[in-house]
């Protein structure tokens, strides 16, 4: 009997524009990869700018009805939101493996992270509580108020496509925005399962839309006038570029960019704890995250034991497709990104850094975009391993002889995510905190993502504009103050009789 192969199916991946999936018109898609195994599943479209603006007209449509909708309704809409999303965390859970990578493990911590900011904007009845001074003057009141903006755009990186969505649509539409998404179109799906999601628990048409695409798309979205603030994560260049434009076209602009971790290790370090989080830290979804670890600063003599601890771990870390269960890191998003993150190996080698694990050694069956882990010891500052992003499996380890050194390399460097040092001194950990130029600090923590009722963001290139994104800056960044001055005539000189004896 002779087996009957099917063709690998290719999944159509539209819009969702005023409740609905809209099948785009431009002709021109992406290609969508599971890059487990480097074959193409999906083909989203690239969205012309008409279909950005029938999503804009959409929101603003649904934006006077949503804004009016009482705190309570939304609190309750927002409950109901986290429990629907929450019973369908491993459905998305897996469609963010199919498409990104990620190990499912993972990609469920994704949405339990995620839904730690929708959990904050159930809060939102407190969250928009204003101020109130009575008698601010004789017979006068002063009191403030927090209102929407009205239509308000986010733009997506490929690393988190369901969590770092969820930072900005879940406080947007929470203050009563109405919200456009255009996620990456590397992994699209995630953003259309969430609307469909969305529509589910109840939120009306219109008030949650996603446009799928490129350059295009962006340059729709900075430049449409009914569109009031964008929030972007991203690289940093195309950070630099949306800020600009949007600000130049008068928008509230927030536009997270790209990292460069250091985290330093002192003589005194647990090394063991330090070993541990160095791994997890590094090659945590194969690395692809702006908070990962990039660069270990050894301090003194710690080097040599600490990269015999982590070179020991590196064996467990088990790489191959992130739905196979034991799997701890999976392949990275494409093939070309595969293959400059390998390339910066070479470099470091001819640059003079030790290329102490190579993760270009590791064989996995078949197609998929894969990496093993990366050790490089001995990078200096002006090797290309430590300047750029690099954005996968590769750990560096800088070596410098004091603290001042290893705080110098923090604070020299263009990028200001996150950073963490390791160390049983209480005093310097202090000091480190009062002297590092980052907008996120570990203390023996080497992944420093702020829970849900802080807000989080960089500092220097790792942020355009003032504000961080989720927790309280969140809730700042997506509504406008208003501050209302108000004197009654008093009702002892009413003329209206009101039924009993007005007194002092
Ligand atoms: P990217 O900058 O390539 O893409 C981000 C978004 O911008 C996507 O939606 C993409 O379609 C769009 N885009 C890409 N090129 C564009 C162009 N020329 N003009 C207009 N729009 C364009 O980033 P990525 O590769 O998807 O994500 C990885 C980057 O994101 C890393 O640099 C990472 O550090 C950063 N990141 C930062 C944070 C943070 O919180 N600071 C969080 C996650 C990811």
């Amino acid at each position: 009997m002779t087996e009957t192969i099917a063709a690998p199916t290719t999944k159509p991946i539209h819009h969702w524009i005023g409740g609905t999936s809209v099948e785009g018109t431009s002709g021109r898609t992406g290609p969508v990869w599971n890059p487990a195994t480097g074959e193409q599943t999906g083909a989203v479209d690239f969205a012309t700018v008409e279909e950005v603006d029938a999503a804009v007209r959409a929101a603003k449509e649904a934006f006077l009805s949503w804004r009016s909708v009482s705190l309570s309704k939304r609190a309750d809409l927002f409950f109901a939101i986290r429990e629907l999303i929450h019973e369908h965390r491993e459905d998305l859970a897996r469609i963010l493996t199919a498409e990104h990578g990620k190990v499912l493990s993972d990609a469920m911590g994704e949405v339990a992270r995620g839904l730690e900011v929708v959990e904050y904007a159930c809060g939102i009845p407190t969250l928009l509580k204003g101020e109130y001074s009575e008698q601010a003057s004789t017979g006068i009141d002063v009191y403030s108020i927090r209102q929407p903006l009205g239509v308000v755009a986010g733009i997506t990186p490929f690393n988190f496509p369901a969590m770092v969505p969820m930072w900005m649509w879940a406080p947007a539409i929470a203050c009563g925005n109405t919200f456009v998404l255009k996620p990456s179109e590397k992994d699209p799906s995630a953003a259309v399962y969430t609307a469909e999601l969305l529509k589910e628990a109840g939120l009306p048409d219109g008030v949650f839309n996603v446009v799928h695409g490129d350059k295009v798309a962006v340059d729709a979205i900075l430049e449409h006038p009914d569109i009031s603030a964008v929030s972007f994560v991203g690289s940093t260049p195309i950070a630099r570029y949306v800020y600009e434009t949007g600000t130049k076209n008068g928008k509230r602009m927030q536009a997270l960019g790209g990292a460069k971790n250091h985290m330093i290790v002192l003589p005194d370090a647990d090394i063991d704890m330090a070993a541990d989080a160095a791994v997890s830290a590094a090659y945590g979804s194969a690395g692809e995250r702006c908070m990962a670890v990039s660069v270990v600063v050894a301090v003194g003599d710690v080097a040599d034991p600490l990269i015999g601890a982590i070179k020991e771990r590196l064996p467990n870390v088990k790489v191959g497709p992130g739905l196979e269960s034991g799997n701890e890191m999976g392949p990275l998003i494409t093939r070309e990104h595969r293959d400059k993150v390998a390339s910066y190996l070479d470099t470091a080698a001819e640059q003079g850094a030790t290329v102490v694990a190579d993760g270009r050694d590791l064989e996995v069956d078949g197609d998929g975009f894969f990496l093993g882990v990366s050790l490089i010891d001995e990078v200096t500052p002006e090797m290309d391993a430590y300047r750029d992003e690099i954005f996968g499996p590769v750990l560096s380890v800088t070596r410098v002889g004091t603290y001042d050194e290893a705080v110098a390399l923090v604070n020299d460097n263009p990028f200001g995510n996150g950073t963490a040092i390791f160390t049983r001194d209480g005093g310097v950990a202090r000091q480190f905190q009062f002297d590092a130029q980052a907008g996120m600090v570990g203390v023996n923590v080497p992944i420093p993502v702020p829970v849900a009722y802080y807000s989080f963001g960089g500092w220097k290139a790792s942020l355009f504009g003032d504000r961080h994104i989720y927790g309280p800056e969140g809730i700042d960044f997506y509504t406008r103050g208003k501050v209302v001055t108000s004197r009654w005539p008093d009702p002892a000189t009413s003329k209206i009789d009101l039924g009993f004896p007005q007194t002092r």
